[in-house]
């Protein structure tokens, strides 16, 4: 017998475990909903070149992390390792910033996939839901992102994340702070591999998690000390409309994200009780990167949260979803009822209610197991002597309790019973 296995680094989501992620993704996209985004699918590949310009040259996730390929007819693909390059992309093929106001606000739900080393929390194949406003420079929409991310995970019940908050400055001031970092970073002690990166995008380097690397890292200049005043008050304000949100962050100088197309406004949300794999999500503002796809300017932000690491968080977090049974009724019939109560079932699933049967010509016992396992808080059970005289008995799975009911009647007093 050949057996297969999901491939390295990727997992199946299987019932019961699986309504957790509907759940998680729901929750994420609630707010939005409410908030004015409107969905977005895009495909789960695309040129490559997009990521490459996208996502940027030097960060892990293009160097290392994507599955490209080459298709028969020649071009060059990857599997999409994140959402915002596509999503910017479908934006502007269908010329949304051209239709009416802006921003365009979107949010998307999918399968990002990328090649790393497989752990907890880190996968190959791994789910999102994101969010992007596009074409509009306003600190409200900073802090409105930021504080629907806070009001989704609070909604799952989760209460042990923080946000982290920074700002990486514009095209004014990041290239002043670009170079005395990196001639801080010549004087150190540093691989051949980091050296490179120091040049093409020092700013990654601070982010290097390696303990020797940080401890060089002591003393290096703070971005802080060199934004600009419109940077500066622009991070002011949104600092300003979050806490008038009530929404709790920390000031992180040293958060830069790894994707080269941050500017001002970056954000991260870290769980503390997933070990090294902490940030359950993040984002910012990325004013160049429509420029740099080939779009017009158009300065938009945006972020991603991690429905697996927020599975894992709600976990660590002791957090029960209150997810209902997926079935409410659970029919059993005897003898030659079964097509009435398979007709029962139909107009029961028809007026709304989660409803089932026993399949396989199983007994009496065989189909009562069935309605235990099913979690159904009432079963109809029926035999041909029910059937004549027109009921079936309904059985509270709790109490035990079992009364007849008239055929006719049986869809209105479930559905006021469960109501
Ligand atoms: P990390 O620093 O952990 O590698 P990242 O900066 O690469 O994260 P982003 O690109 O910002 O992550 O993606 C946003 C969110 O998507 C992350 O916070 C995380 O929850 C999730 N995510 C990213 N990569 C993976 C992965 N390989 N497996 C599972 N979830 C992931
Ligand atoms: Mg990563």
């Amino acid at each position: 017998m050949a057996t297969f296995q999901a491939p390295k680094g990727t997992y199946d989501l299987i019932p019961p475990y699986s309504a957790k992620y509907l759940a998680v993704r729901d929750a994420i996209s609630g707010p939005l909903r409410l908030s004015g985004y409107g969905y977005v699918e895009t495909p789960g590949f695309e040129d490559v070149d997009l990521f490459a310009r996208g996502v940027g040259e030097s960060t892990d996730i293009v160097t290392k992390e994507m599955y490209t390929l080459t298709t028969k007819g020649g071009a060059n693909l990857a599997l999409r390792p994140e959402g915002t390059a596509s999503v910017l992309r479908a934006a502007l093929e269908a010329n949304l910033h051209k239709a009416g106001g802006l921003p365009v606000k979107l949010w998307y739900s999918g399968s990002y996939y990328r090649y790393e080393r497989p752990q907890k929390g880190r996968y190959r194949h791994f789910s999102q839901v994101g969010a992007e406003a596009i074409g509009a420079e306003d600190p409200a929409l900073d802090a409105e992102l930021i504080i629907l991310a806070d009001q989704a995970y609070r909604s799952l019940g989760l209460r042990n994340f923080r946000i982290l908050l920074n700002s990486l400055g514009d095209k004014e001031c990041r290239p002043v702070y670009r170079e005395a970092l990196q001639s801080f970073l010549s004087g150190l002690d540093l691989d051949a591999e980091t050296v490179r990166r120091a040049e093409i995008n020092p700013l990654r380097v601070l982010d290097d998690k390696r303990a020797d690397v940080q401890k060089q890292l002591v003393g290096a200049p703070v971005l802080r000390d060199y934004l600009c005043d419109a940077c500066k008050a622009y991070h002011e304000e949104v600092r300003a409309l979050i806490t008038a949100a009530g929404v709790a962050f920390e000031d992180d100088e040293k958060l830069v994200r790894g994707l080269d197309y941050y500017t001002r406004t970056t954000f991260e949300f870290v769980h503390d009780g997933l070990g090294s794999q902490s940030a359950v999500g993040g984002g910012g503002r990325y004013d160049g990167l429509s420029e740099m796809i080939g779009g017009p300017a158009l300065p938009s932000v945006g972020w991603a949260l991690g429905v697996d690491r927020t599975v894992l968080a709600l976990e660590a977090e002791g957090v029960e979803l209150d997810i209902p049974a997926s079935t409410s009724v659970f029919a059993v019939a005897l003898g030659e009822a079964k097509p009435v109560l398979f007709g029962l079932v139909t107009e029961l699933r028809r007026a709304g209610v989660a409803a089932d049967i026993s399949y396989g010509g199983k007994g009496l016992k065989g189909a009562m197991k069935d309605a235990n396992r099913s979690g159904a808080r009432f079963a109809i059970v029926a035999g041909d002597r029910d059937l004549a005289e027109g009921v079936v008995q309904l059985k509270d799975m709790e109490s035990g309790e079992q009364s007849p009911v008239a055929l006719t009647d049986v869809v209105e007093v479930l559905r006021t019973k469960l109501a």
